[in-house]
């Protein structure tokens, strides 16, 4: 495949890990609405069937008639499925449609490159855009790679989720030798953390070492407030601003900023 020129505009950050339940989708909802609270134009990209993020936010996928979907599938432009949420961000929504649109792009040449293609028009148009993996390093996943300039991994703070971690990573060096070259993994974020327990700090000391990877701080607590906030179609941050989950996203997000 020939170099691609690229176009110039908002850094763009893929939210991946094949397992589920690590807190990918809370993570960019509450990362999103961070940035956007930091002045930051951001698009919140749904790569996910289940549209656990498109919901989160307000939007119900059921009523969703143009999703990521057919934006990948070159239906229609981007521009003309992103829906403004309440949050101070926009967002590409998903619908049960994208649960078929893997097995569409697998008969198409350059298939890991069509959400790249897709994102150029309107790149320009945000500081950052997060992206919202599925739960397997399927093609979807594979295109949210090689459209990121970086990858930030979800892990909640516990043995058993660090497996698949390695199987990952040799997904991303898969990705920089034929895809990407530019992706950067920028680092660990430990999810679902309690504080209170040796084995999470354990794990906590220990993730940054194994992988050779950065780990991004502060850990965010687990807390009963992100249950509720999807309910209402609104982040964390704005449903319990001063909760501890919410102040934990909030400087993650700054710790962010010399990158977008
Ligand atoms: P993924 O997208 O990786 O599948 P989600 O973001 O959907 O994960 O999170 C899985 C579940 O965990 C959801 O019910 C969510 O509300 C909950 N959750 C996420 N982060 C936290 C947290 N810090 N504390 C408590 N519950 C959380
Ligand atoms: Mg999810």
């Amino acid at each position: 495949m020939p170099p691609r020129k690229r176009a110039t505009g908002a850094t763009i950050l893929a939210v991946a890990n094949q397992k589920g339940g690590v807190a990918k989708t809370t993570s960019v909802a509450s990362l999103g609405a961070a940035f956007a609270e930091l002045g930051k134009r951001v698009l919140l990209v749904d790569l996910d069937a289940q549209a656990c993020l498109t919901f989160s936010l307000g939007v119900d996928p059921d009523e969703v008639e143009e999703s990521v979907h057919h934006v990948l599938l070159g239906q229609v432009e981007i521009g003309d499925v992103v829906v403004e949420c309440e949050d101070g961000v926009h967002l590409v929504p998903s619908s049960i449609d994208l649960a078929g649109t893997e097995a569409v792009l697998l008969g198409r040449p350059a298939r890991e490159y069509v959400l790249q293609t897709a994102l150029d028009p309107v790149r320009k148009d945000y500081d950052v855009i997060l992206i919202d993996c599925s739960p397997s390093l399927g093609v979807l996943t594979l295109n949210a790679l090689t459209a990121a300039n970086g990858l930030i991994i979800p892990m909640p703070c516990e043995m058993l989720s660090h497996r698949g971690v390695g199987q990952l990573l040799d997904t991303v060096a898969d990705v920089k030798r034929f895809l990407n070259k530019k992706l950067e993994v920028v680092g660990i974020l430990p999810t679902l953390f309690d504080g209170r327990s040796n084995h999470a700090q354990e794990v906590l000391s220990d993730v940054g070492e194994r992988y050779d990877l950065p780990v991004l701080s502060p850990p965010i607590p687990r807390t009963v407030r992100f249950a509720e906030a999807p309910a209402v179609g609104r982040s964390i941050l704005a449903t319990s601003r001063t909760s501890k989950g919410a102040k934990a996203y909030r400087e993650v997000a700054e710790s962010l900023l010399p990158r977008v």
